[in-house]
C-alpha cells in the first residue's frame, strides 16, 4: 500500500488520517505477532553488537516514511526480540502482557497525562486510589493499607526502606541534617540471604551502605530463620547501631521461598522496627482463596509490594506499594514547589508527595482494563492453572530417574537438576549448564538458573498468560531429549 507521505510539512505532529491507517495497521501487525508468537524462538538467538550494525550511527536529518520504518521492525529489531509473551518463556519470573493491558497501554500513551498532583489528571488520581482499593480487596489486606502505583519493585522496596530511615531517624532530624550530618547511630537493615539485590540497591540509594545491610540465614527450605534475625538485632543493639527495617520475602527470586512473616511480624513490633514485605512476584498468588496463606502475617507488617507487572498479566512496568504508614512516606519525600500549590490539595491526594518523582505516568488504567476484562475470578483460574500445571512439573521431576528436585515449589517455578551417578557435583553443575543451553538454543523454550548451596540448578518457571499443559509437555520433551543426547 501506497501511503500519501506529509512528514515534509514544517509545523505540527502526524496528520490524523496518517495515524489512523498507520494505527490500523499496527493493530493487525500485533494481532499477527500474538497470533504467530510461537513461530519466533523465545530466546533471542543473535550475538552481541547485531542489532546495533543495522542501525545507523547517526539521525537521519529529514523525516523518513512510517511504512519504512514499520519493516525495520520485523527487519532490525525482531531478531534482537526475546519473546517475554511466547507460552514457552520459562526462565526468571516469566511476566506476560494481555490484549486489555496492551490496548490500555495504547491509551496511556495517547492521553500522555502527567498525574503528578490531582488537577493535573484528576483521573489518573482518582482511578489509582481506586485500583490501589482494588487489588487490596483482592489480596485481602487490611483496610488500612494505603496504596500506590510506583514503576518497580525495586523502587518500590527503596521507598519503603526511606520511610523505615525516616521514621527511625526522625529524633535525629535526619530529613533536615542527612545521613552525614546527623547524630544517628549507625542504621542496620536486615533481609535473608534469599532477598532480592533490590533491598541492598535501596540501601545504597540512600546512604544505609552495604555494611548496613545484614543478611540472616536461611532454614533447609531457604526461608528466614526469626531466631536468628532475633540475635542479629540484639547483638547489633548491643554493639550500638540503630536496626530500624527488617525486609521479609513471600516469593524469593531463586526458589521462591516464603519467610514466615507472622514471626518475623512479632519480632519487628516488639523492637519497634519497620517491617517491609518483597512480594513482588509471589503476592499476586494470594488472590487465590486456598493460597491467601502466604501473605499471613503481613497484616502486621508496615508495607509491602506487589508488582501486577510479573504475574497479573500486565504489562511492565507496574508495581503495587502499600503502607500502613502513609503519612511517614509522605514526610520522608514532601516537597511542594510553589508553582503546584492548589486551592484544592487539602482535599486531594497528590502522589507526587510520596516518592521521588514527579512526573508520573497513568498506569492504573492497564489494571483498571485488566482486573475488569478478566474479573477476578478470571484471574484466579489462570494463576491456579499455573500452579496446577506447576505442581504437575514437579510431580514429574520427581518421579525421573535423572532429575533430583532441589527447591520446595509452593508457587510457579521448581528448581531441579540433572542428578547421573559417579558424576561429581562439579561435573554435573557443567552438565546442567549444557542441558540448559541446549535447550535454550532450541528456541521453543527458555530456562534459567540459579545456585543453590553452590549448586548450579535449573529453574522452570509458569507464570505466562499463553502457557499451556502442551508447552510444559514441550519442555519434559527437550529435558528429556537433550540429557540423552549429552550422556
Ligand atoms: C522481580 C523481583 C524484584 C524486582 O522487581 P522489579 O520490578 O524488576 O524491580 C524484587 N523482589 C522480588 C522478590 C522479585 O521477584
Amino acid at each position: 500500500m501506497k501511503m500519501e507521505l506529509k512528514n515534509d510539512s514544517k509545523f505540527g505532529d502526524m496528520p490524523v488520517d496518517d495515524f489512523r491507517r498507520y494505527g490500523h495497521q499496527m493493530v493487525d501487525w500485533i494481532s499477527d505477532y500474538l497470533n504467530d508468537i510461537e513461530k519466533f524462538p523465545v530466546l533471542s538467538q543473535i550475538k552481541p553488537g547485531e542489532v546495533k550494525k543495522h542501525l545507523p550511527e547517526q539521525p537521519p536529518q529529514k523525516g523518513e516514511e512510517l511504512a519504512k520504518i514499520f519493516s525495520d521492525i520485523n527487519k532490525i529489531i525482531m531478531p534482537g526480540m526475546t519473546h517475554w509473551n511466547h507460552p514457552g518463556f520459562m526462565a526468571y519470573f516469566n511476566s506476560t502482557s494481555s490484549g486489555p493491558g496492551i490496548l490500555a497501554e495504547m491509551l496511556t500513551a495517547a492521553f500522555n497525562a502527567n498525574g503528578m498532583i490531582w488537577r493535573t489528571c484528576p483521573s489518573s488520581t482518582e482511578l489509582e486510589q481506586v485500583m490501589m482499593n482494588w487489588l487490596r480487596q483482592m489480596l485481602k489486606l487490611p483496610e488500612d493499607f494505603w496504596g500506590i502505583i510506583y514503576d518497580t519493585a525495586s523502587v518500590s522496596t527503596m521507598h519503603a526502606i526511606a520511610a523505615a530511615r525516616e521514621e527511625a531517624g526522625e529524633k535525629y532530624e535526619l530529613r533536615g541534617k542527612g545521613m552525614t550530618g546527623s547524630q544517628s547511630p549507625r542504621m542496620r537493615l536486615y533481609c535473608s540471604e534469599q532477598a532480592h539485590s533490590s533491598v541492598e540497591k535501596g540501601a545504597l540509594t540512600l546512604g544505609i551502605g552495604l555494611e548496613g545491610v545484614r543478611k540472616i540465614s536461611v532454614d533447609d527450605e531457604f526461608k528466614m530463620i526469626p531466631a536468628e534475625l532475633q540475635n542479629a538485632i540484639e547483638e547489633d543493639k548491643q554493639k550500638g547501631w540503630l536496626p530500624f527495617c527488617v525486609v521479609a520475602t513471600v516469593g524469593t527470586t531463586s526458589t521462591t521461598s516464603i519467610d514466615p512473616v507472622e514471626k518475623i511480624a512479632k519480632i519487628c513490633t516488639a523492637e519497634n522496627i519497620w517491617l517491609h514485605v518483597d512480594a513482588a512476584y509471589g503476592g499476586t498468588a494470594a488472590i487465590v482463596p486456598e493460597m491467601r496463606y502466604i501473605l499471613n502475617g503481613v497484616e502486621h507488617a508496615d508495607s509491602i509490594v506487589v508488582n501486577p507487572h510479573k504475574w497479573m498479566f500486565t504489562p511492565i512496568d507496574l508495581s503495587a506499594f502499600y503502607t500502613r504508614k502513609p503519612e511517614v512516606l509522605k514526610r520522608a519525600f514532601s516537597l511542594v514547589a510553589e508553582y503546584l500549590n492548589t486551592a484544592e490539595q487539602n482535599k486531594v491526594e497528590s502522589y507526587m508527595d510520596y516518592g521521588v518523582q514527579l512526573g508520573r505516568r497513568f498506569r492504573s488504567l492497564k489494571l483498571w482494563f485488566i482486573i475488569r476484562y478478566f474479573g477476578v475470578d478470571g484471574i484466579i483460574d489462570r494463576l491456579r492453572y499455573h500452579l496446577k500445571l506447576t505442581r504437575d512439573f514437579s510431580g514429574w521431576i520427581n518421579s525421573h530417574s535423572h532429575f533430583r528436585q532441589m527447591a520446595a515449589a509452593p508457587l510457579g517455578v521448581t528448581c531441579f537438576r540433572a542428578v547421573i551417578q559417579n558424576k561429581s557435583d562439579d561435573e554435573l553443575d557443567i552438565l546442567n549448564e549444557e542441558l540448559m543451553n541446549n535447550i535454550n538454543k532450541t528456541g521453543k523454550i527458555f530456562l534459567s538458573h540459579t545456585k543453590l548451596n553452590g549448586k548450579f540448578v535449573i529453574r522452570l518457571a509458569i507464570s505466562g498468560i499463553r502457557t499451556e499443559e502442551k508447552h510444559v509437555e514441550e519442555a519434559k520433551k527437550l529435558l528429556d531429549e537433550k540429557l540423552k543426547e549429552l550422556l
